[in-house]
């Protein structure tokens, strides 16, 4: 019987879960947290349990087979995980991560942790965006797969990436009008771009149908599109935008949906001290990993869509490839003919990704199109001509320090949705790339959580609980300060600038069937792809 703590897992989506799975096969019983109520991850979320019936074909299209199998992965290991759902991983520290569950905050020691935690919206702001009606793809789609609601009954999809083809597809054939799909990269550049995606056939045949589908439903597809404003007074009515020859256009809709492309979601590797390096096809500071999925931190590891996108597929093989690494590390003997196919697989889709990236850049000349007085930051309510001025007046030259003097990235969601704005105003401005203004550091929390969270709760009856894992080896459970020292019991609760969780976070939804949210049928028997 090894004293070692059991593997830690955070996210429990196609990553993390293909990571447990090979875990659990060499014997160990590893600990899986997730804030989702259900296993699945983003791509293949399920709907709340009880009266959501919709098939998986409904909810995944042509993707249902490889949900199907993540979901059975995982429920074929339950009893051999220590699952944590509901729960929020909130700090990363000296070997041990803060979890809040049910408003009770807990402590989790590790000696080897695999950060699986995925990817979210990369947003640019647009004068308009904050009016209802106004939504991230993500989200959008969100709404759609988990509750089986629209955002809105007319929708302008805006952006750029897969996901816009894909999500405007998916509300058609909900039932949806569509209102047109406005893509920011040039017809052009996605032609010139086609050759070097014929390397994953397949994929490329899914995203020409979702554009053969939307043309052949007559809805409108554009290229070169710029964002011009997003108006009406209650609720969005319509999107202003300019068509590639420079000329403004105005379509009326209820809703725009807009995105452009995803952002990993790197605040714990960032506070378990991994290093960063500035990625150019992500556009974004990215935690290093080795091929394996091994961090620059021993002991840390790194699957999937959170460190770096690059797609469900490559999230089973990294998430897969992590644990083997995990046990290699752990002396454990591991299937050399496996680790191999996974380093090739995992070899190809890179390559591919970087063909995608092409055909769906970043349109960086957006922010120079962002009005001084459209709000960059809602949390802290700052402009961008508030980012712009301490630029100019040579008061900030990177990220933090530009915080520091605007509030930028200093609220509830720390940073998560407008430092890739705040880093495209500031560098833009400085007249450097996006890696010039380097990034911000994360801060516990990641997340909002009720400030009772970070108080020391007294000992409940599952602290310093032992329980044997499948290997017959200890699994400990301990509350931060228990044996760990006074330092580590008021670590997190002293650095902590947290916010209240409040019910208006909920984004309003329009339901497009009557049945109860909970209750039934949200789309009645309507196709979502
Ligand atoms: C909103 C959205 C919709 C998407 N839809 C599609 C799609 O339709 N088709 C497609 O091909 N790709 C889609 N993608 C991309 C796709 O989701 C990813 O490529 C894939 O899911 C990556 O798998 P993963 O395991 O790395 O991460 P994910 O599937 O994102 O799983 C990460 C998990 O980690 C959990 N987590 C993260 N941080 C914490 C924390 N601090 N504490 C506790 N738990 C945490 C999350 O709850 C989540 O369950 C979407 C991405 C997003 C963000």
């Amino acid at each position: 019987m090894s004293e070692t703590l059991p593997p830690v897992i955070v996210g429990a989506g196609p990553a993390g879960i293909r990571a447990a799975e090979r875990l659990v096969a060499a014997g160990l019983r590893p600990v899986v947290v997730d804030e989702a109520a259900r296993w699945g991850g983003q791509i293949y979320r399920q709907p709340p349990d009880g009266g959501f019936t919709r098939p998986k074909k409904a909810l995944y299209g042509f993707e249902a087979g490889k949900a199907d199998a993540v979901h059975r992965a995982m429920a074929a290991i339950r009893d051999r995980v220590d699952y944590r759902p509901r729960t929020l991983v909130w700090n990363c520290e000296a070997g041990a991560l803060d979890l809040l569950c049910d408003g009770a905050s807990e402590a989790l020691p590790f000696s080897h942790l695999i950060l699986a935690t995925g990817a979210t919206d990369r947003v640019l702001p647009f004068p308009g965006w904050t009016l209802p009606g106004v939504f991230t793809l993500g989200g959008s789609q969100v709404a759609l797969k988990f509750q089986g609601c629209a955002v809105g009954r007319r929708v302008a999809f805006l952006g750029t990436g897969p996901l816009l083809y894909l999500v405007a597809y998916q509300y058609l054939k909900a039932g949806v009008e569509v209102a047109g799909v406005f893509d920011t990269t040039p017809f052009a550049v996605q032609a010139r771009a086609t050759a070097g995606m014929l390397r994953d056939a397949a994929t490329l045949a899914k995203g020409l149908l979702y554009v053969g589908w939307l043309r052949a439903h007559g809805v409108p597809i554009h290229n070169g599109v710029r964002p011009v404003r997003a108006e009406g007074a209650e609720r969005v009515n319509a999107l202003v935008w300019r068509d590639a020859q420079g000329q403004e256009r105005r379509t009326p809709c209820d809703a725009v949906a807009f995105g452009l492309g995803l952002r990993s979601e790197t605040q714990l590797a960032d506070l378990a001290g991994c290093r960063f390096r500035f990625d150019e096809a992500d556009r974004a500071w990215l935690p290093e990993r080795d091929g394996a999925g091994r961090s620059s931190v021993p002991g840390v590891y790194l699957a999937g869509d959170g460190s770096g996108i690059s797609g469900a597929d490559a999230a089973e093989l990294a998430g897969e490839r992590a644990a083997l690494a995990v046990l290699e590390d752990l002396g454990r003997p591991v299937d050399g003919k496996r680790v191999k196919e996974l380093d090739v697989r995992l070899f190809r889709i890179a390559a591919f990704r970087r063909s995608l990236s092409a055909a769906f850049p970043f349109p960086a000349d957006w922010a120079d199109a962002i009005a001084d007085d459209t709000m960059i930051c809602r949390c802290e309510g700052v402009t961008a001509g508030a980012v712009r001025e301490v630029a100019r007046s040579g008061q900030a030259r990177e990220m933090n320090r530009a915080k520091a003097l605007t509030r930028a990235g200093m609220g509830r969601c720390q940073g998560r949705m407008c430092s890739a704005t705040t880093a495209e105003l500031l560098s833009r401005t400085l007249g450097t790339g996006p890696d010039g203004v380097g990034r911000l550091r994360a801060q516990p929390p990641i997340k909002p959580l009720p400030i009772a969270a970070t108080i020391p709760s007294p000992p409940r009856s599952r602290a310093n609980e032992v329980c044997a894992d499948a290997t017959g080896g200890p699994e400990v459970r301990r509350k931060r300060g228990e044996g760990q020292g006074e330092g580590d019991a008021s670590r997190g609760a002293g650095r902590i600038s947290a916010a209240p969780q409040t019910a208006k976070d909920a984004p309003p939804r329009v339901p497009l069937t009557q049945p109860s949210p909970r209750g039934g049928e949200g789309l009645s028997g309507r196709e979502v792809a």
